[in-house]
């Protein structure tokens, strides 16, 4: 949803009500799903917005090649978790702007981009 310069939409991890400025990207980071270090990449596909508390959190205690070994069962069921949300919710990049909600992260913000994980 589009408000002026304002984004809303909606965290990929919490499912809270994100909103942010779109100039700037202040309020919202962008989540690599499968974070780059476990072999994800840049497609828009494993791409969504979320929250930076949210985005830390998992960075924190899911990311990290340790928790990862130690829970590898748990981490692949949210990573299909998530993965299956970010398709349920998928936009049309190219869709005019209203069409759906916002969680398509097209296009990025540049400080999402510079505090992406
Ligand atoms: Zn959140």
């Amino acid at each position: 949803m589009r408000d002026g310069d304002r984004w809303a939409g909606k965290c990929l991890i919490c499912n809270g009500w994100l909103s942010f400025d779109q100039r700037d990207g202040v309020g919202v980071n962008v989540e690599h799903i499968r974070p780059r270090s476990a072999g994800g990449d840049n497609d828009l596909g494993n791409l969504a917005l979320t929250h930076p508390a949210c985005n830390a959190e998992k960075g924190r205690h899911w990311d990290q090649r340790r928790a990862r070994r130690r829970a590898a069962g748990d981490y692949a069921a949210l990573l299909r978790r998530l993965q299956e949300r970010r398709l349920a919710r998928w936009r049309d990049p190219d869709a005019p702007a209203g069409a759906g909600d916002a969680t398509a992260p097209a296009p990025l913000p540049p400080a999402a981009r510079r505090t992406a994980s």
